[in-house]
C-alpha cells in the first residue's frame, strides 16, 4: 500500500508511523496510509518564512502571477490523473472530480491573470496619498505589505485540489509562503498535485509546503507575522482560535465553516414555468453533486405554502430515477460518502430531521452493503412547525428539508444563523428587494437565480470573482472575491511623513 509523503523543508518526508489508512469509500479498498508523525513542524514552519518568503517578496505581482499560470498548466497537463485519483479516494463521479479539478486550475487561472493586471509592483498602494494638517509636505500613504511570516492552510475532504489551489493562490500572489494540510482522508489527490507542482519546479525553494497526515500541534508554532486559514467543522474552528498562541499573538485567522444554505422559491414562481425548472434543477444538482458534501449546498429549501405538494412530488419525481454506486460505473451520477464517520454523521443526522419532519424520499439505511452510499434524501415540515433540527445543524450530505413560507421567508432563512450563499428564485422586483435586505447580513453571497442565464453555474459553486464566507455559523471568514483575497495576507500600514519620501517609498508598489 502506497504511503503518502509531505513536502516540507524542500523534501519530500514519510511519517514515522502508519498512520491513518485512506480508503476507496465506493469500496472500502484500502488505497494508501498518510502519516505527519516525526516531522519537525516547527523546522517545517521556519523553512517556509526564511527561505520562500524572502524569495516570494522579492517577485512582482506578474511574476507570481506567472507562478500561478505554471501551476494551472501543470495540473491541466495532469488533469486525466487527478480526476482518477478524485473517482477512486474522494467517491467522486468523473463529473464531480472536474468540479474540483477543474475549479482548482480555474482559480490558479484567475489569480495569475489579477497578478499580470497588478504588473511590477511588489505590494499594494492602498488609495491616493493625502495632505495632512495645513503643511502641503505632511503626508500619508496607506500601503499593504506581505507579512513576513507563512499561512498555513487547513483544508476539508470534500475539495482536495480546489482546496489547495483557491488558497495558495490568495497568498502565493500576496507574497506569503505556505503550507497546506490537506484533510487525511482524502490527501492522495492533494499529494499528486503537490507532486506536479514540484516535478515541474514551478516555485521557490519554501514557497509552498504540504503536510499529509495528522495536524498533531501544527497551529501552535504560528505567532505575530503567520496567518491560519482553515475550512472545516465548527468546532475545529472554535479550538483552533482559541489556541493560547493565536490569541497571544494575534494570529490572523479565517474560518470558513458549517453553512446551512437556503434556496427559496419566489411567490411569483409559481406551480410551473421556468423559474420552477430552475430551481428543482440546481436544487436537484445541490442535493447529488459530490453526494450533498458541498459547503455550499442547499440544505434548506422554502416554497410558498400552497405549491409545497407541488415541488415536493416534482422532487421525489427526479431523485427516484438518480443512479446512486459506484462512480467506477459510468452511469452512475451520485457516488458514496467519504468515509464511514462522514456516513455515520450523516445519518444521525437525517435521524435528527426524522425526528420533527416528514420523509418524503430517501432516508438513513445505508443502499448497499459495501461503501458509504445513502440514497438523496428529502424532508417535509409543516407549516409553522418550528423545525429546530433544520436551522440548527448542517447534515454534510444528499439531504435537503422543504418549509412552507408564508410572508417570513427571511426570518427563516435568518435562523441558519449565518450562511455561506442563500439562493433566489423571483422576477418580483419588489419581493427580491424586501428578501435581500432581509438576508444579505446573514450571507456572504446571494443568488439570484434566472431561467435566461446560459449555463448558469448554480450557487453551489463557487467563483474566484466572488467573495466565498460567510457570518456566524459560516465561520465569519472570507475568501476569493478577486483581489479581496490578497488582504488577509497582507499588513496594511500608514506611511506618515514628508510628501517626497513617501511618494519615493511608493513607487515600488501598484496603486489601486
Ligand atoms: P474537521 O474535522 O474540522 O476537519 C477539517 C480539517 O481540519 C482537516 O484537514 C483536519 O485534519 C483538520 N483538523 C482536525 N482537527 C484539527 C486540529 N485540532 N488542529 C488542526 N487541524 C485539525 O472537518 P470535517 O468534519 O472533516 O469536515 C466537514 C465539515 O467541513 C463540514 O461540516 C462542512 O460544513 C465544513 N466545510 C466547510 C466549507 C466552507 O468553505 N465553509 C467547505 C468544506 C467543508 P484531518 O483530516 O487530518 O483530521
Amino acid at each position: 500500500m502506497q504511503q503518502l509523503s509531505s513536502y516540507v523543508g524542500g523534501q519530500w518526508v514519510k511519517g514515522s508511523q502508519g498512520g491513518q489508512t485512506l480508503v476507496n469509500p465506493a469500496t472500502e479498498e484500502p488505497l494508501a496510509s498518510a502519516s505527519s508523525e516525526g516531522i519537525d513542524l516547527a523546522a517545517a514552519l521556519e523553512y517556509a518564512r526564511t527561505k520562500g518568503g524572502p524569495a516570494l517578496r522579492a517577485l512582482s505581482f506578474a511574476e507570481r502571477g506567472a507562478i500561478l499560470k505554471g501551476m494551472a498548466d501543470a495540473l491541466q497537463a495532469a488533469r486525466d490523473e487527478l480526476l482518477a485519483l478524485g473517482m477512486r479516494n474522494c467517491g467522486n463521479t468523473r463529473s464531480d472530480a472536474k468540479f474540483d479539478v477543474d475549479g482548482a486550475i480555474a482559480t490558479l487561472l484567475a489569480y495569475a491573470e489579477l497578478g499580470t493586471q497588478l504588473g511590477a509592483g511588489k505590494f499594494i498602494v492602498d488609495g491616493d496619498g493625502l495632505q495632512l494638517g495645513r503643511s502641503p509636505r505632511s503626508h500619508g500613504q496607506h500601503v499593504s505589505v506581505p507579512r513576513h511570516g507563512v499561512a498555513v492552510h487547513i483544508n476539508a475532504f470534500n475539495f482536495p485540489a480546489w482546496g489547495l489551489a483557491e488558497k495558495a493562490a490568495a497568498a502565493l500572489l500576496a507574497g506569503v509562503p505556505v503550507l497546506s494540510k490537506p484533510a487525511t482522508a482524502t490527501a492522495m489527490l492533494a499529494q499528486r498535485a503537490m507532486q506536479v507542482f514540484v516535478e515541474n519546479k514551478l516555485l521557490p525553494e519554501g514557497a509552498l509546503s504540504l503536510l499529509v497526515g495528522a495536524p498533531r500541534d501544527l497551529a501552535q508554532h504560528l505567532g505575530a507575522q503567520d496567518v491560519l486559514a482553515f475550512t472545516g467543522s465548527g468546532d475545529t474552528g472554535e479550538h483552533l482560535r482559541a489556541l493560547p498562541n493565536v490569541m497571544r499573538h494575534s494570529v490572523r485567522v479565517n474560518v470558513e465553516a458549517d453553512s446551512l444554505n437556503a434556496a427559496v422559491l419566489g411567490p411569483d414562481a409559481g406551480a410551473s414555468g421556468d423559474m420552477l425548472e430552475l430551481f428543482l434543477k440546481e436544487v436537484v444538482r445541490d442535493i447529488t453533486q459530490k453526494a450533498g458534501q458541498k459547503c455550499t449546498a442547499i440544505r434548506r429549501l422554502l416554497v410558498p405554502a400552497e405549491h409545497v405538494a407541488t415541488l415536493r412530488d416534482d422532487l421525489a419525481g427526479l431523485l427516484a430515477g438518480y443512479k446512486v454506486g459506484n462512480p467506477a460505473d459510468e452511469d452512475v451520477r451520485m457516488g458514496p460518502l467519504t468515509n464511514a464517520a462522514q456516513l455515520a454523521d450523516v445519518r444521525e443526522g437525517i435521524g435528527r430531521l426524522g425526528a420533527q419532519g416528514t420523509l418524503v424520499t430517501g432516508g438513513a439505511q445505508p443502499l448497499f452493503p459495501k461503501g458509504y452510499f445513502l440514497a438523496p434524501t428529502v424532508f417535509e415540515f409543516a407549516p409553522g412547525a418550528q423545525a429546530d433540527a433544520v436551522h440548527a445543524r448542517e447534515v454534510f450530505g444528499p439531504v435537503v428539508s422543504i418549509l412552507p413560507y408564508a410572508d417570513d421567508a427571511a426570518a427563516i432563512v435568518a435562523r441558519g444563523g449565518g450562511s455561506l450563499v442563500c439562493s433566489l428564485y423571483s422576477e418580483d422586483a419588489a419581493w427580491l428587494e424586501d428578501t435581500v435586505a432581509g438576508i444579505a447580513p446573514h450571507h456572504g453571497r446571494v443568488y439570484i437565480g434566472h431561467p435566461k442565464i446560459e449555463l448558469s453555474p448554480g450557487p453551489g459553486t463557487v467563483l474566484p470573482q466572488l467573495v466565498h464566507g460567510g457570518p456566524g455559523r459560516a465561520g465569519g471568514g472570507e475568501e476569493l472575491g478577486g483581489r479581496r483575497a490578497l488582504g488577509f495576507y497582507l499588513q496594511r500600514v500608514a506611511l506618515q511623513g514628508s510628501r517626497p519620501l513617501i511618494q519615493g517609498l511608493a513607487k515600488a508598489g501598484t496603486q489601486v
